[in-house]
């Protein structure tokens, strides 16, 4: 699959292995861009992104570009409809998916641990992706297409897809 990685006004953490991952386990070819942040994502009220807005932005940017996917990544909080914030957000069997490392990040929560960062990062990506591929949520807590409300959900689930998510990606 072709991917472009989209750093959003951002210095992508983890990049090198992000793209490790990706190229070994999707057979992806990634291209890594970087666009200014979309100041019109910004909500004053919430003090966040609108999530639905960057994904329109890169839905723009990558217009042009036939097949193949998006992962923009940020560093903002980013929000969506009723919930207070969302780690990323994916169109179900779209091309396109942005997630936020706001608070996938430990320094959030006043630590420093990038082992913790990287995987979840990587977690995110694979699931946001999964929804690209059309995958839904899935209820074997282990499969990385299960759904996280929260961190812990994140550092407890694998970072692999099961074998009834990979059967079906891959289609
Ligand atoms: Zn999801
Ligand atoms: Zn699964």
């Amino acid at each position: 699959m072709e991917l472009t990685i989209v750093a959003i006004n951002c210095d992508l953490p983890f990049f090198e292995y992000l793209k490790r991952e990706l190229e070994e386990n999707l057979k992806a070819r990634i291209t890594l861009r970087s666009i200014n942040l979309p100041l019109q994502a910004y909500s004053e009220e919430r003090k966040q992104f609108d999530a639905k807005k960057l994904l329109d932005t890169l839905l723009l940017l990558m217009m042009t570009e036939t097949g193949g996917r998006t992962v923009g990544i940020t560093e903002k909080d980013i929000y969506f409809d009723g919930m207070n914030f969302i780690f990323g957000m994916g169109n179900l069997g779209g091309r396109h998916c942005i997630i936020s490392t706001a608070r996938l990040n430990p320094a959030f929560y006043g630590q420093k641990d990038d082992e913790k960062f990287k995987k979840r990062l990587l977690k995110e990506v694979y699931h946001e992706l999964g929804h690209t591929m059309g995958l839904m949520h899935c209820k074997e807590k282990n499969c990385v297409m299960s759904f996280s409300n929260s961190l812990d959900e994140v550092d407890s689930k694998g970072k692999d897809y099961c074998p009834n998510c990979n059967e079906k990606g891959k289609k």
